[in-house]
């Protein structure tokens, strides 16, 4: 691959993630995250989690966060409060002064979370395409993602497209990544990554 250009206009990650590889937090193994098209363009789509090795149940759990920002009505003070992560649904909640002590009930802005469960304990997944490189954390969330990552390193012209303007995916990337002193190990971590 001597003379290839790098030519891409993807603009976010997100046009990657349909699909995330990650390790399967019971056997360790190749597992995966589908995206689930039914609140689609949401800000925060929602996935479903499956291993073909071990069929382990790991669930995406709805958290709530209830939030007051108002003026206090019996003193001067602000009222600024956040709940923690919650389950329950709540049309109202009570919230203290800090200053005045006075409890009041608001209605409170809601921010939805969401948390991976597995065997009752949070989870935090690990990518499957991913390792420490000097320091730094190489990853990508599948196999499309990786190869997207090769062409570009591998690249002897990096050229992003003149008629797209804006951010593009490229634009974003580690520095590390665009190092070309880092493109022959780079390119072997990635072959390794590929045969993992
Ligand atoms: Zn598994
Ligand atoms: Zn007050």
């Amino acid at each position: 691959m001597e003379t290839n250009r790098f030519r891409s206009t993807i603009k976010s990650l997100t046009a990657f993630k349909d699909i995330i590889n990650v390790h399967c937090p019971n056997c360790n193994e190749k597992a995966s995250l589908h995206r689930k098209f039914e609140d689609y363009r949401s800000y925060r789509d929602h996935y479903e989690f499956r291993c073909n090795n071990c069929h382990a149940e790991v669930k995406e759990m709805k958290k709530f966060i209830y939030s007051v920002d108002r003026n206090c009505p019996f003193c001067p003070a602000v009222i600024n409060y956040r709940s923690l992560p919650t389950s329950k649904i709540k049309k109202e909640i009570e919230v203290t002064c800090n200053d005045c002590k006075e409890r009041i009930c608001y209605t409170p802005k809601v921010e939805s979370v969401y948390d991976w469960k597995f065997k009752g304990e949070n989870i935090e997944f690990t990518y499957w395409f991913s390792e420490r490189f000097k320091g730094e954390m190489f990853w990508a969330v599948n196999e499309e993602h990786l190869i997207y990552l090769e062409d570009f390193i591998s690249a002897k012209q990096r050229q992003r497209s003149k008629e797209n303007y804006g951010m593009m995916l490229v634009d974003k990337l580690p520095q590390f990544i665009k190092d070309k002193k880092n493109r022959d190990e780079l390119l072997k971590l990635i072959l390794k990554l590929k045969n993992k």
